[in-house]
């Protein structure tokens, strides 16, 4: 008899079965294939099994699902901007199609375009950066995942400060790392005190995790708070990953600031990620980037070098007329979230029990619905935000995504990187919603 649990993997050697199980050959066994191939299954690591996909994917594929069967739906899920890559960019991708630039290039990046990375922080930020400090990877998810790899252990621990943006937590325990979630108050402006990060601190804490501005409650530390939080962290000889892939998109009165740029010594501490996807709208074409000191990216040029290769030669060709051509279309993109950003702020405090932060970045609101939990919406009882927003998508076709996956239940976060039409009839339905 074989007994076949839900890891079990059979290999036919002729008409020989093989039973493996997780990690190795474990019972021998005669049978004609036919009658096996029903129970074939390949077991799924440990690891992968305890990954929760990506929610504000999942939201956007429910979404794209309903549309597909002719409904209209009123799409807030997914983090990505609504313009148009810009035209000039586009051409670029185009040119070098037709240049020739369609084989591998050098596995971290053209050297074209890590130079003009160095130039722009050089430029925006005033921070001195080699080429040799660059990687160029698939997306900023993609830098993240090398950061990780290259940078931690099993039992290190990295601090997140919740709510946090979906692939953090998840990205750092694939690598067999510990996130340990810090939660934040609304009445805190989701804040990290300094309080709260210095009490987190352990023997194993080996990095802090700062999203700034913030994915997903659009908020900004200002120059003060970050001063703060970069003493912690010299003392506590920490490094710190700054993800500022919305730096370009920010409506407060207080400047952006750049981590590295807060303290001497702070940048051989930091790992800067970034990309092109927000602020070009470009999130299809999946280039991002790190800054770091020279000996981690060169390693993890060299995981990328066995994992991935180079990020599309296309795009990285196209990411460079970003960078380097003229930027009047951020100008205009930001101009139009400005007035986006600013009708969400008026649409939520006019809606009975809606709250949410000043929204100073990014291009989320991320609100608070906890009055509405326990209630009956629509004739179905809402007991948390993942209820919340299913009942939304099927009964008002409007598609946001629950706190929870955020590290943060009793919230909603709704993009409002959409037009200010869709906002409209989007935040309408929502209204009826929770007034239903
Ligand atoms: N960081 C944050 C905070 C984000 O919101 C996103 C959006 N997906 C990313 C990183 C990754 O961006 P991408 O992989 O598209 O460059
Ligand atoms: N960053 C975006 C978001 O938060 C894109 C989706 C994703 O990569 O998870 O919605």
């Amino acid at each position: 008899m074989i007994r076949l649990s839900p890891y079990s993997v059979l290999i036919f050697h002729g008409n020989m079965l093989r039973v493996k199980s997780a990690s190795r050959y474990s019972l021998l066994y005669s049978a004609t294939c036919s009658s096996f191939l029903m129970f074939m299954t390949i077991a799924i690591s440990k690891i992968v099994q305890g990954l929760a996909p990506s929610a504000t994917l999942a939201m956007s594929a429910k979404a794209k699902e309903l549309k597909s069967q002719g409904k209209t739906v009123y799409d807030l899920s997914v983090g990505e901007p609504d313009f148009v890559t810009p035209q000039h960019i586009c051409d670029a991708g185009t040119a070098a199609m037709k240049s020739g630039y369609t084989k591998y290039t050098i596995a971290s990046g053209i050297p074209e375009l890590k130079k003009a990375i160095v130039e722009k922080y050089k430029i925006d930020y005033g921070l001195e950066y080699k080429p040799s400090q660059v990687v160029v990877s698939n997306g900023a998810k993609h830098s993240l995942h090398n950061v990780f790899f290259a940078t931690l252990d099993p039992n290190d621990e990295v601090i997140i400060p919740a709510p946090y943006w979906v692939s953090y937590a998840e990205l750092v325990k694939l690598s067999g790392a510990m996130p340990v979630i810090l939660s934040t108050e609304e009445s805190q402006n989701f804040k990290m005190t300094t309080e709260h990060f210095k009490q987190a601190i352990t023997p194993k804490t080996k990095m802090l995790l700062l999203c700034n501005p913030s994915n997903p409650t659009g908020i900004m530390y200002n120059a003060k708070e970050l001063e703060e939080i970069a003493d912690i962290v010299l003392k506590k000889n920490l490094f710190v990953i700054a993800d500022e892939i919305y730096d370009k998109l920010v409506y407060s009165n207080d400047q952006f600031v750049s981590f590295p740029t807060l303290r001497s010594g702070l940048q051989e501490r930091t790992i800067v990620v970034n990309g092109v996807s927000k602020t070009y709208a470009m999130t299809g074409w999946r280039v991002g980037w790190t800054l770091s000191p020279e000996n981690i990216a060169k390693k993890m040029g060299e995981l990328q070098s066995q994992e991935t290769s180079n990020p599309s030669s296309i795009s990285q060709h196209a990411a460079l007329a970003a960078l380097t051509g003229p930027q009047d279309c951020v100008t205009e993109m930001l101009a139009a979230f400005i007035e986006r950003r600013n009708y969400v702020a008026k649409r939520i405090a006019h809606i009975n029990g809606l709250t949410c932060p000043e929204m100073n970045g990014a291009f989320y609101v991320f609100f608070n619905i906890k009055n509405y939990l326990g209630k009956t919406l629509g004739g179905v009882r809402i007991d948390n935000s993942e209820q919340f927003c299913l009942e939304l998508l099927m009964q008002k076709q409007v598609a946001t995504v629950m706190g929870s996956a955020f590290g943060c239940e009793g919230y909603v976060r709704a993009s409002f990187a959409a037009g200010l039409d869709i906002l409209k009839e989007a935040f309408d339905r929502i209204s009826e919603f929770v007034n239903s």
